[in-house]
C-alpha cells in the first residue's frame, strides 16, 4: 500500500551494518500529522472486536502500540528484551543472522484477556513477530493478527509467521 505515510520514513543506507537499508521512523514521529496519521490508520486494520489487548514489542512496537490501546480502550502488553519484566516470564530465543536473540512476557500478562493484536514498526525477517506469536501462544494467549507500520515485502516475514494474519501501514 503506497499512502502518505511512507513520505516521513526516511532510509539510512548501511545502519546498522553495511548492506541494510534502516528505515528510519524518527521524521514520522516527530510530525503530528504524520504521528496521527499512523496510530488512525493502525487503529482501522484490524477489527477491534477481534482482539481483547494489545501486546508491543519493544521498544518501537510500544511507541505505536501504547497509543494505539489508548485510543481503543484496550490495555497494553509490553514483550521484552531479557532481565527487564520484573515478575515471572515466559521466554522465547530466536535465531539471527548471527548469533540468537530473546523476548520476555510475564507468565500473568493475559489473564482474562487472551485475543491479542501484535504491534511493532517493522516486519523485516519475521523472526521477532513470529517469537512474539509464539510466547504469546506459550502463556495460553492467541494472537489475532499483526499490524506493523512497514513490511519489508522482499524477505520473507510473512511466510514465518504462518496462518498469523499480517497487516502493515507501508510496503517497501
Ligand atoms: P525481523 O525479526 O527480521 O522481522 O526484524 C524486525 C525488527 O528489527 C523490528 O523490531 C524492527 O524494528 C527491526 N528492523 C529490522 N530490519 C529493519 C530495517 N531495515 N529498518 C528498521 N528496522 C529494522
Amino acid at each position: 500500500m503506497s499512502n502518505s505515510i511512507e513520505s516521513y520514513i526516511r532510509d539510512i543506507p548501511d545502519f546498522p551494518k553495511p548492506g541494510i537499508v534502516f528505515k528510519d521512523i524518527t521524521p514520522l514521529l516527530a510530525s503530528p500529522k504524520g504521528l496521527k496519521l499512523s496510530v488512525d490508520m493502525l487503529a482501522e486494520l484490524v477489527d477491534p472486536d477481534s482482539y481483547d489487548i494489545i501486546a508491543g514489542i519493544e521498544s518501537r512496537g510500544f511507541i505505536f502500540g501504547v497509543p494505539l490501546a489508548t485510543m481503543l480502550g484496550k490495555g497494553f502488553v509490553p514483550i521484552r528484551k531479557p532481565g527487564k519484566l520484573p515478575f515471572t516470564t515466559e521466554s522465547v530465543t530466536y535465531e539471527l543472522e548471527y548469533g540468537t536473540d530473546t523476548v520476555e512476557i510475564h507468565t500473568d500478562a493475559l489473564d482474562g484477556n487472551p485475543r491479542v493484536l501484535i504491534v511493532d514498526d517493522l516486519l523485516a525477517t519475521g523472526g521477532t513477530m513470529a517469537a512474539a506469536a509464539e510466547l504469546i501462544r506459550k502463556i495460553g494467549g492467541v494472537p489475532v493478527a499483526a499490524a506493523l507500520v512497514i513490511e519489508l515485502s522482499f524477505l520473507p516475514g510473512r511466510a514465518k509467521l504462518g496462518d498469523l494474519p499480517v497487516h502493515s501501514l507501508i510496503t517497501f
